[in-house]
């Protein structure tokens, strides 16, 4: 199906069923809750992207967290995760304020726009080969709808390679040549820029192998880019 707006990409996102294994764990995960968050009506279904129709960046997760996107409804909302990159998208001046907790927190991106590759959580933030593939067309198309992004910023290994195979379905492309680094930057053969990050998961963070710093310099590139 050709999808004519992000409204209606987002629509049939939202009702998606194609993963047997990630509808019944993100359905499980939103009955039982968390303790801490028992009093929140968790959201349970896929997760769409989020920002400004017009943005010039884009910038790409994995999958929600079980309990920050599964939970809020928001990518890159309500977890450890989200906590670290907001303050620095916040502080290189890309975000209207340094949280990201729920849906109607008023957060706005400048002239940006977040997504995860794969719209439901996986168990052990692990999805299939399948389950990815099942996934891509929603990225695909909402690339394509998205018509002023000028850079894209892959956040992690498994984003950047999802966002290598978007353009090896484009034309074909050698992926080997496209070794995923942090703060690594291609330009594509659409004239878009490439920019692959470490993920801010809590691991990367607590083992320092991404800091605050590295962050914030690559984000303050990035904006100069735009
Ligand atoms: S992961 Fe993607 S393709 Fe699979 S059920 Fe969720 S929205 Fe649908």
């Amino acid at each position: 199906m050709t999808y004519k707006s992000l409204d209606q990409l987002n629509d049939a996102i939202v009702h998606c069923t194609k993963c047997p294994r990630l509808v019944s764990f993100r359905t499980r995960i939103a009955k039982e809750k968390r303790r801490q968050y028992q009093d929140w009506e968790y959201w349970g279904r896929p997760v769409t992207g989020y920002g400004a129709p017009d943005a010039g960046l884009l910038i790409v997760g994995l999958a929600p967290a079980a309990h920050g996107g599964n939970r809020t409804g928001r990518v890159f909302t309500g977890d450890k995760s989200a906590e670290f990159l907001m303050r620095c998208l916040y502080d290189a001046g890309l975000a209207s304020q340094p949280t990201s907790l729920k849906r109607d927190d008023g957060l706005i991106l400048n002239r940006g726009y977040m997504t995860p590759v794969l719209r439901c959580v996986p168990p052990g933030d692990k999805p299939t080969a399948r389950e990815l593939a099942n996934c891509q067309p929603y990225f695909r198309d909402e690339l394509r709808l998205l018509s002023d992004v000028k850079v894209i910023l892959a956040l992690g290994g498994i984003a950047f390679k999802a966002c290598l195979k978007y353009y090896q379905s484009l034309s074909p492309i050698i992926m080997k040549n496209y070794p995923f680094k942090h703060n690594v930057h291609y330009r594509m053969p659409d004239g878009k820029l490439l920019i692959g990050s470490y993920h801010p998961s809590p691991r990367n963070v607590n083992t320092k192998r991404l800091t605050y710093d590295m962050m914030v310099d690559m984000l303050m590139t990035v904006k100069e880019l735009l």
